[in-house]
């Protein structure tokens, strides 16, 4: 390989066509119900990259509502092969971005606009990053058989995209790399080693209506019973071992002359290992049954049920993406990058990859204020965008790195 002044030299030369490939991609709305969008800028994605010699499959989302997964192959003779993985939607409706004036709108270093960063900034970073491997070290790109993918739905945790990939990985394949936003903490930059996994829930309190002037006594009120089991929940919250609970809507009775005979909430818990993402559930699903609220007249109790709504399985801490995160390290001592790993706790495509393939995240650009489409007329509050310098830096910590993964025996 070539000296790291070279490589950067040729990253900062191609960053300028980079940014164009972004900013044709910011231009195209792709909020993941907006289908026919999410799969015209599959289809523009699968232009950027044929150049680089990848051929595309595009692979019906088990949800019609949603666009298709986009597969990119480029087959090499070694018997090796590296995953890349990012996401063609993003969370801002077509009508969100006119009313908020969200676009593509560069200002100083930094670039706003939907997906700016989360995350068609990720697929800038991966276009140039391969560019970069074919310039520095064409053997290894030659040899290598890179297979990209890009979910249609990740915003909706579409579980179908895991499968996707996994029927799609080879033998051979020595690690899933999420370009997903990188994290900061002071000048370090931080790759993300493991994910918390989510558990969504519905808690439905079933009581007994009454007539509140004339036959109070008899009303069991499932109002108050609901507040006695969120009560219960909210306890099960424990930040030592970062098992958190969070009861997000809360909704219940009819009428004021009417003691309310049905409540319902609903929330979610989040935790970083299988383990702890079990006893949540276990801890959870406990508060069903008859509850402690009674009608006065008879103890007609209220009765609690507990619905799960959705499992999204946890991306541990593991030997595996440890070993991937110190390549990165690595490379970033010898760029004189200093670079850290932290565990995050919102979910990635990186929580249904981790146990199939040794799996790293964080490997897109710098940015900030994800899912944010408004602008405060004072500032205080700005919308999603990507800081432009913080490319080429990062594309050089993932070239280098890549070829040390390909080194590695
Ligand atoms: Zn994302």
């Amino acid at each position: 390989m070539q000296n790291a002044t070279s490589l950067k030299d040729f990253l900062t030369q191609k960053l300028p066509a980079a940014l164009e490939v972004l900013r044709q991609m910011v231009g195209m709305n792709s909020f993941t119900a907006n289908r026919d969008g999410v799969n015209r800028l599959g289809r523009f994605t699968a232009e950027c990259f044929a150049p680089l010699g990848f051929t595309a499959e595009t692979v019906p989302s088990v949800s019609p509502e949603y666009g298709n997964h986009l597969v990119l192959t480029r087959p090499g003779r070694s018997g090796r092969s590296i995953a890349m993985v990012s996401h063609l939607d993003t969370v801002f409706p077509p009508e969100e971005e006119v009313r908020n004036h969200f676009e593509w709108h560069p200002e100083g270093d930094l670039i706003y606009g939907p997906g700016t960063h989360d995350i068609k900034g990720g697929t800038a970073m991966i276009w140039l990053v391969l560019h970069a491997l074919r310039e520095v070290a064409p053997a290894v790109f030659e040899a290598m058989t890179w297979k990209l993918f890009w979910n249609s739905s990740e915003e909706t945790l579409s579980h179908d995209f895991g499968d996707v990939c996994r029927h799609r990985f080879e033998g051979g394949t020595l690690a899933a790399l999420v370009f997903e936003s990188e994290g900061r903490l002071g000048g370090e930059r931080l790759m993300v080693v493991a994910r918390k996994g989510r558990g969504t829930w519905r808690i439905t309190v079933d009581g007994r209506g009454a007539h509140a002037g004339s036959r109070h006594r008899h009303g069991a009120n499932a109002i108050l019973q609901l507040g006695q089991t969120l009560q219960r929940i909210a306890t099960l919250t424990d930040y030592e071992r970062d098992l958190t609970f969070n009861v997000a809507t809360v909704s219940g009775g009819t009428v004021l002359n009417r003691v309310p005979h049905e409540a319902v909430a609903e929330g979610e818990f989040r935790a970083f290992t299988p383990e702890a993402c079990a006893r949540a559930k276990a801890a959870l699903l406990a508060v069903a049954g008859a509850g402690d609220v009674r009608s006065p007249a008879d103890r007609f109790p209220c009765s609690v049920r507990v619905e799960m709504l959705s499992e999204s399985r946890p991306w541990p801490r593991n030997a595996e993406t440890d070993r991937l995160a110190a390549l990165w390290q690595q490379a970033g001592a010898d760029l004189a990058m200093p670079v850290g790993v932290e565990q995050r706790g919102g979910l990635s495509d990186g929580n249904l990859l981790w146990d199939a393939v040794p799996t790293l995240d964080g490997l897109g650009p710098w940015g900030d204020n994800d899912h944010c489409s408004e602008r405060s007329a004072d500032g205080s509050k700005v919308p999603e965008f990507v800081e432009v310098t913080s490319f080429v830096p990062k594309a050089a910590l993932n070239t280098v790195a890549i070829l040390k993964l390909a080194e590695a025996k």
